[in-house]
Parts: C-alpha cells; structure tokens; sequence
C-alpha cells in the first residue's frame, strides 16, 4: 500500500452541507481510508462576505454524525494569511505575478474595443493590460502571469484532461481588489502546506486544475493526484445548490445521509445496519473499483 497518502475535504462554510457536498466528503475519506492514509479537512473561509458564521460548525458536526472524523483538528484559511502573502510576494519576486489596476469597467471596455468580449463561465477573461505595467495607474489586485503552452494532466476518473491557461482563462487573480485571497492560491499554498498527495473533491472544480498545477510549478511545489467526483444535479439539470433545492441533510439518520451520497459514487451496502458497517463495505468497494490492494 502507498506509504503517505494525506487526503484532504475542504469545503467553504457558505452553509450547512448537502447531498452534492457530502458525496465529495465522502469520497474523499473513502480514497484516503482505502489508501491507509490520514485524511484532514480545511475550512475555506477566504471569501469572507460570502461565509455564513456557524455554517463550519455545523458542517463538522454532520461529518462527525456521518462518521467522518478529521485525524487533525482542522485548519481554517482565514488564519493562514502570512502563508498567502509569502507565496505571492515569491511568485511577484520571480515575475509570476503582477499587480493590475483594472477595474471591471475597465477590463470591459478594452473586451468590447477587441470585439470579442470574452466570457467563460460568467467570468471576464483578463485582456492582458497590466501585463506589461500599471501605465500609472493604482494597483488594485494581483494576478498570475499564465503561460501559453497547454497543462497536461490526469484525472483518475476523468482521465486524460488538458487546458491552455493563458488562451482559455487568462491571468487570473490571487489577491482580490477588495484585499481577499483568491480561492486559487489559498488552495495551492495549504495543499502543499498540508502535505495533500491527492485532490478528490466534485466535478463542478475539474477546471480550476490547470491553473492550479501552473501555480504549483510556479512556486516550486509538487502536484497531487487529482479525482474529481460526480455531481449531484438539482431539478433545474445544474449542480445541486440551496438555489435549486438542496435539501438540509437529516443528521437525525447519518446511514441514510450517507447512502444518499454513495449511490452517487456508485456504491452500495444494502446489508449494513450501521454507519460503520456501511463506511467499511464502500471502502472494500472503492479498493476493488480502483484496484487498491485490500487489508
Ligand atoms: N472550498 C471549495 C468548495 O467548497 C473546494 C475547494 C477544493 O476542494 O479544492 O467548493
């Protein structure tokens, strides 16, 4: 069995969790259980405008009902800032990074000018302006310098995955105008800090990988494994959210919390009658599914 797996769940306390978010809890414990590894679970409490005081509580206490116990107390983003600013200050030293004084205004207009405006996933794709300079302008944030040749990367269930940062996302932020770090280098910096060997988290992350893995290189650190989950969707076909009828989970009845997400994962355990006769089956089934050698 592979010695050092440290796996991680990191969810963002924007409220209790559901179904779709306890499918990525789940398998993220089963991958590190069934690699005999340790398993740990960060609070992403960067974005604070959008975090919901209480909500981290509450999502430990349903992983804690559901038998998903952290092996360390957990680690809450909003207390690691010095980490942050230390990688950004390096990645600004190695001229990885560069400070903008766009505006969103700003950056529209030089889109609607090129005659394309850019958009992916409601997001605005950076022109490059303050690529070469600030042209006397206030910095505002701080970006990421992509680079043009594609990442290339495997998912262990996605499988062959590839993406060109720079023509497809552009240079993306890590330091928001507003003083927030950006969910990305927050990300990268803990994961490496953590020790993580293996990202399992949903499906709806998959396209954050690539510049996730440039920001690795950038900063000289190594890059995990990557398994990204199903989604569960709500009525509407997107991903299941409190917008579009996700349910507060019954942590009143864990197993059924529980078997709720596995089938997402494809698993069963008619026969279990307790959360950790049911924990112990899907972990001999996720061995098998993913040709791990069994205890
Ligand atoms: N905090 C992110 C979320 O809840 C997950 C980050 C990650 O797993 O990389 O969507």
């Amino acid at each position: 069995m592979p010695q050092g797996y440290v796996g991680r769940f990191a969810p963002s306390p924007t409220g209790p969790l559901h179904t779709g978010s306890m499918v990525a809890a789940l398998a993220s414990w089963l991958d590190a259980r069934a690699h005999g590894g340790r398993w740990l679970v960060r609070i992403e409490d960067v974005d604070t405008p959008r975090c919901v005081p209480g909500a981290a509580e509450t999502i430990l206490q349903q992983l804690a009902a559901c038998g998903l116990v952290p092996d360390e107390p957990p680690a809450w983003q909003s207390q690691r800032g010095a980490l942050y600013q230390e990688a950004l200050d390096q990645l600004v030293r190695q001229q990885h990074a560069y400070p903008c004084a766009c505006s969103r205004k700003d950056i529209e207009l030089v889109l609607a000018a090129q005659g394309h405006p850019h958009k992916r996933h409601g997001e605005l794709l950076y022109p490059g302006t303050c690529r070469d300079g600030l042209h006397g302008k206030a910095a505002r944030a701080w970006r990421f310098r992509a680079t043009h040749e594609p990442v290339f990367w495997h998912d262990r269930r996605l499988g062959a995955q590839q993406q060109d940062v720079e023509g497809e996302v552009g240079d993306f932020v890590l330091k928001r105008a507003d003083g927030l770090w950006a969910y990305q280098l927050a990300v990268v910096v803990d994961d490496a800090q953590q020790g993580i060997t293996q990202v399992v988290r949903g499906e709806d992350l998959a396209d954050n990988t690539a510049r996730q893995i440039l920001l690795q290189r950038a900063l000289e650190l190594p890059t995990s494994g990557y398994l990204h989950t199903p989604l569960v969707l709500g009525a509407d076909g997107e991903k299941l959210s409190k917008q579009n009828g996700a349910q507060p989970l019954d942590i009143d009845d864990p197993l059924r919390v529980l078997r709720e997400a596995a089938s997402t994962l494809g698993l069963l355990a008619q026969r279990a009658g307790t959360v950790a006769q049911a924990l112990a089956a899907w972990q001999a089934q996720w061995r098998d599914s993913y040709n791990l050698p069994r205890d």
